[in-house]
């Protein structure tokens, strides 16, 4: 979606549109098991406007996707949505004087030069944000046997049960350090 500047006036604007995302997957896609999987498109509620110089966008998006849990490396569906908002300012660069030098993560904001905004990126560092650290298909899941590989969510396998046991998960995942 692309929005030009001019457009946008001091009066909220409410949009609702479908936002392409897949190409998102090519980010995804180094690893040897996809950990997400994005649908074509998403869908995005929008407000917007602007005071002054800056554009306010205020917004949510929902859809579907799918993950490779990391623990017994399914595939399974989820939703994932997400509340948003940003302000878009004039890029300093492009205007005569310049501000000091604040770096876009100092201020927490994003910038603007052109004559179009285009929201495409947004929505995107919105989704990567929206994402679980790791995906999980269910935050139980018992993943896979370290020894004989059964799915231990389908089957108890014959390996030592200390191994397996999921008492003792909370040691294999606990992290020393203070
Ligand atoms: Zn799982
Ligand atoms: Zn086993």
């Amino acid at each position: 979606m692309k929005i030009p500047v001019d457009d946008i006036t001091e009066s909220a604007r409410e949009i609702r549109f479908s936002e392409r995302i897949d190409g998102l997957n090519d980010l995804y896609k180094n690893n040897q098991f996809r950990d997400f999987s994005f649908p074509p498109l998403l869908e995005v509620d929008l407000v917007y406007y602007r005071s002054g110089q800056e554009i306010f966008f205020k917004g949510s998006f929902g859809g579907t996707l799918d993950g490779t849990c990391s623990r017994c490396l399914r595939s399974y569906s989820f939703p994932l949505s997400k509340e948003f908002d940003f302000v878009l300012s004039p890029d300093p660069s492009q205007s005569g004087h310049k501000i000091e030098e604040l770096t876009r993560e100092d201020l927490g904001l994003s910038y603007y030069s052109t004559e179009e905004i285009d929201l495409a990126p947004l929505i995107k560092e919105q989704v990567m944000l929206a994402l679980p650290t790791r995906p999980l298909c269910h935050e139980n899941c018992r993943g896979l046997c370290g020894s004989c590989g059964a799915d231990l969510n389908q089957e108890t396998c014959a390996c030592s049960s200390s191994a397996t046991d999921p008492r003792m998960a909370i040691f294999r995942t606990l992290k020393v350090g203070r």
